[in-house]
């Protein structure tokens, strides 16, 4: 299966690679053409300068970009090229709707769609250990299953497009209260004066441990919030949420702090440092 990647971000990286070790990765492209062509040679993998020549040679499309207008713009592009019959799997962070606007615009041209966004960090993307998240046809996944296993170590199949990106949301809406609770907690232990790098093995090991303490823990009583995620997508995805959670009248208090939050961090130019950042909000080290 001729298969291409669209964004070689921190996320897209390592999944393409993964990608290409099981054999299936011909072709790249990225909007900055450095990282396709650097990609290309360490791989030997064609790079395109356009999404459009990508899919004249492709048979299924992976992207990774980074929110809503961009996946649409990369959608439309592939359309006008991809042969019908052939696959475009989103693994972006973006709405429900965007999912299905992609799929519309893909069937016009007898291409499936499939939203597949994913969970793990870029520890995961790079060790193909995502978790996948998945809408759309189950036979067109059917299709697909072989290359999106090389990147993943669990898909599970939501229903149709659209409840990838749903079930994401609650994975985001989650996050935001882990990283305020992770902040909230090691923030205090520094002030007592705890060894940190100790408190994070010893709880990481017992019934408060979690991904995220295991991941960012360490750095973040460091002041190190190298991305990781960044916190600017992170607050595009709270946004998401926000909408949803309001058209089905849910209270997301949570949601609605982090983002508050992120907007002060982002003022403040944090916006490109991991979501582990809000620890400045919480140890004093931002210019609040
Ligand atoms: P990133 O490092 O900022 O990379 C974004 C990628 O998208 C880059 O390759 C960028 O190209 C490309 N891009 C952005 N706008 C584009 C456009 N209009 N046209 C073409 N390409 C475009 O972000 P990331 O962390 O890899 O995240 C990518 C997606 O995965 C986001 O939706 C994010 O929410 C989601 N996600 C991230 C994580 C994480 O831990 N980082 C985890 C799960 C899901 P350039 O190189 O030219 O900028």
């Amino acid at each position: 299966m001729q298969t291409g990647f669209i964004g070689l971000g921190a996320m897209g990286i390592g999944m393409a690679k993964n990608v290409a070790k099981a054999g299936f990765l011909s072709a790249v492209y990225n909007r900055t053409t450095e990282k396709a062509t650097a990609l290309s040679s360490e791989l030997g993998v064609w790079a395109f300068d356009s999404p459009q020549e990508l899919a004249t040679h492709t048979e299924v499309i992976l992207m990774c970009v980074s929110a809503d207008d961009d996946v649409l713009a990369m959608v439309n592009a592939v359309a006008t090229t991809l042969k019908p019959g052939g696959i475009v799997v989103d693994m972006s962070t973006v709405s429900m709707a965007t999912a299905r606007q992609a799929e519309a615009i893909l069937a016009e041209r007898q291409i499936s769609f499939l939203d597949a966004p994913v969970s793990g960090g870029v520890e995961g993307a790079k060790n193909g250990t995502l978790v996948m998240m998945l809408g759309g046809q189950a036979e067109v996944l059917d299709k697909a299953w072989p290359v999106l296993e090389s990147m993943t170590a669990r898909i599970v199949h939501m229903g149709a497009c659209g409840s990838g990106q749903a079930t994401k949301a609650v994975n985001q809406i989650m996050a935001a209260g882990i990283n305020q609770a992770v902040c909230e907690a090691l923030a205090f232990g520094q002030k007592q004066g705890l060894d940190m790098d100790q408190v994070v093995e010893v709880i990481s090991g017992g019934a408060a441990g979690n991904w995220f303490l295991q991941h960012r823990g360490r750095t973040m009583t460091k002041t190190i919030f190298q991305p990781g995620f960044k916190l600017a997508l992170h607050h595009k995805d709270l946004k998401i949420c926000q909408d949803m959670a309001e058209q089905s009248q849910v209270n997301c208090e949570l949601t609605a702090k982090t983002l508050t939050q992120y907007e002060t961090l982002m003022e403040q130019g944090f916006g490109d440092e991991d979501i582990s950042a809000l620890y400045r909000l919480f140890n004093g080290h931002s210019a609040l």
